[in-house]
């Protein structure tokens, strides 16, 4: 048998974390399997799904590299085959047209209710005659006996069919419902595996009664648990970022964010870091942990810096193109950014900040930080940096390790500390009081550039020591 999976979000928002996670559980299990990944966008509920929601989910699956087999396939386009179902079911009378008004069905809950009863469909017109009137399609579901379920997370699960409702089918209006539209989709897309949030655990056995009458296969299922905030409260937007672009907004590697979410839940021995190989190689179903899981921004941003350090630098370099041009810092021109990014990685936790702290790379600097000026930028340092420019200039070759010696022999021929000759040109070249080592940072400036930024500093002293 060929494993078939889903991920089959309703278009009402965008990506969220929970939804990515569980999107991830179906697709490592098909990899897992040499199965197949189905995107489904079940958008049968017109009034809320929008297409900027389905934009959204679609550019947060590929962001994550969760590319599918088959599909994207769209329920709203296949009413005609789940209407041909419903014909099939009512012509074999396993299901029926039920003309109860509004106003009875609302008079029977009542009285259930007061009568300490679960509110259900008393089946009235289960053995009915056809009429004139509006009418809702019903499912026969079977009166006795129940429905097992035996899910990889959370075992063995039991419904009493006295418990299930006659489910609507289609609404008066000739639209099939949305379980009844699951139930075609898993069948007729060949599904063997539905991994899902365990807020649909309720669908599954009415799910299940529809299929079996159909004589379709029964999925296995997975419920997955609900991820709580730190809180411990159901995530939320409260929590910050739960859309997954917000990450990739935020400076997040998608590499980063695959490793928190397959271990929000999932585990393999004590192991927390997983290649995306090794995510395939040993995830299974039933690994899953069965209580809810909290976020824990700490880890992810642990993650985040452990992939910065780590991944391939071109890798990386991939995906902070994008920061850099969102900061409006045009990479064109000047290093490298594989270079950049080799020096700076263990200094961030983010590729926004990332960005943020290698714009003098690329771009002269608005304004000296006015702490580290006030510190290394004084009347004392004008010696030292009108030196330094000069051995600087002498290089021939423009290498860290020439740049080293000239810093050295300035501060050897001025008989002071390598600092009083660095920090005053760190402070001149790079805008600030923090850079990677000073060598390889001027390295991937030109002299040109390193030149002027002395001379900007040098007027820095002078006006400082005018006024
Ligand atoms: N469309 C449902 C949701 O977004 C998922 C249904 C399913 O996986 O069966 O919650």
């Amino acid at each position: 048998m060929t494993v078939v999976t889903r991920f089959a979000p309703s278009p009402t928002g965008y990506l969220h974390v929970g939804g990515a996670r569980t999107a991830l559980y179906s697709w490592l299990y098909a990899k897992s399997q040499g199965g197949k990944f189905v995107l489904r966008i079940e958008d049968t509920d017109i009034e809320r799904s929008t297409q900027a929601a389905i934009d959204a989910i679609l550019e947060g699956m590929e962001w994550l590299g969760l590319s599918w087999d088959d599909g994207p396939y769209y329920q709203t386009q296949r009413f005609d085959r789940y209407k041909e179902f419903v014909q099939q079911l009512l012509g074999e009378g396993k299901a029926y047209k039920c003309y109860c008004s509004r106003e009875r069905l609302d008079q029977i809950r009542e009285q259930q209710m007061a009568a300490g009863q679960k509110p259900k469909y008393d089946g009235k017109c289960r053995h009915g005659v056809e009429q004139d009137g509006d009418y809702v399609i019903r499912f026969k579901n079977p009166l006795q006996g129940s429905v097992v379920i035996n899910d990889h997370i959370r075992g063995k699960i039991e419904i009493a069919n006295s418990e299930l409702d006659d489910l609507i089918i289609q609404r008066t209006d000739g639209v099939p419902t949305y379980n009844f539209c699951v139930v075609i989709d898993d069948w007729d897309m060949g599904i063997t595996h539905v991994v899902r949030g365990e807020d649909h655990i309720n669908n599954t056995p009415r799910q299940i009664n529809i299929l079996e009458a159909l004589g379709a296969p029964v999925p296995e299922y997975a419920h997955v648990s609900m991820i709580l905030g730190d809180d411990g409260k159901k995530l939320s937007k409260r929590h910050g970022a739960v859309g997954v672009m917000q990450y990739r907004d935020d400076g997040f590697l998608p590499q980063a964010l695959l490793n928190y979410l397959v271990r929000l839940g999932w585990s393999h021995g004590d192991q927390e870091i997983f290649s995306l190989e090794e995510m395939i190689e040993y995830f299974s179903l039933d690994d899953i942990g069965q209580s809810a899981s909290a976020f824990n921004t700490d880890k992810l941003i642990w993650l985040n810096q452990h992939y910065i350090k780590s991944l391939p630098v071109a890798e990386v370099a991939k995906h902070a193109q994008w920061h850099f041009e969102q900061q409006g810092i045009d990479t064109s021109q000047g290093p490298a950014l594989e270079k950049v990014i080799s020096i700076q990685a263990d200094r961030v936790k983010t590729l926004k900040e990332l960005a943020e702290i290698s714009s003098y790379f690329y771009q002269e600097y608005d304004q000296l930080d006015a702490n580290a000026a006030k510190k290394h930028l004084r009347p004392v340092a004008q010696e030292a940096l009108e030196l330094v420019k000069t051995k600087l200039q002498s290089i021939t070759d423009w290498t860290a390790e020439n740049i080293h010696a000239a810093i050295n022999a300035t501060a050897e021929q001025l008989e002071v500390g390598m600092g009083k000759v660095g920090m005053p040109l760190r402070v001149a070249a790079t805008g600030s009081g923090n850079s990677p080592s000073l060598d390889v940072t001027l390295e991937l400036l030109t002299f040109e550039q390193v030149a002027q930024r002395i001379d900007k500093a040098l007027k820095y002293i002078a006006n400082r020591t005018n006024s």
